[in-house]
């Protein structure tokens, strides 16, 4: 068996004790971090234990509005540049605005290489003909986007993922996807997911 490219590398130290959320699942090397590393173990993308971190904050945003937004799930949103968080947000009372359109609108033009952690595949179609959060991203000039969730529904269920891939914005799914299931659990049996 392999060894994984975690070990020895201070997970516990890195994911640091602040970010309050899941802090031992944070520290089990989850596959979906794995990922970030080449096989030969080299650093692929962002490290590993950063990646946890935001998103752990992103769920805890979104942790907040749970029950508050209507018939919409309730979405945790962080953008990262450099390592530092340049702004968050979490879907609004009632629903709306998204939680990416909020947290885009806060870094401006920031946002341009930077890396957005969504606890849910972003939507990549509005019913009220908004622009959807994948085109936002597009548009904002992200880089990267690590989604933890998929959208369960059977026709958007992959879409934002698609739209931000053919924009050519690198795209990681998975990480936490357990913890952002279970936080909108209503929204995913709904939806069969
Ligand atoms: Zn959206």
């Amino acid at each position: 068996m392999q060894p994984s490219p975690l070990e020895g590398r201070g997970c516990r130290e890195a994911t640091g004790e602040g970010n309050g959320l899941y802090p031992e699942r944070a520290q089990i090397p989850h596959p979906a971090l794995r990922a970030t590393f080449s096989p030969q173990g080299e650093r692929v993308s962002s490290t590993p234990m950063t990646a946890a971190a935001h998103m752990s904050r992103a769920l805890a945003l979104a942790a907040a509005r749970v029950g508050r937004t209507g018939d919409n799930p309730s979405v945790g949103c962080v953008i990262e540049k450099n390592g530092a968080i340049i702004a968050e947000a979490a879907t609004a009372e009632g629903g709306r605005p998204h939680a990416e359109e909020q947290a885009l609108a806060r870094a401006g033009e920031r946002a341009r290489g930077a890396t957005a952690y969504v606890t849910l595949e972003p939507c990549a179609k509005r019913t009220s003909g908004a622009l959807s959060c994948a085109d936002r991203l597009i548009q904002a000039g992200v880089a990267r986007v690590v989604i933890a969730a998929r959208d369960p529904h059977p026709f958007a269920s992959g879409v934002g993922v698609e739209r931000l891939r053919a924009a050519g914005i690198g795209v990681e799914v998975g990480l936490f996807a357990d913890e952002a299931r279970a936080q909108n659990a209503d929204f995913f049996a709904r939806w069969g997911g």
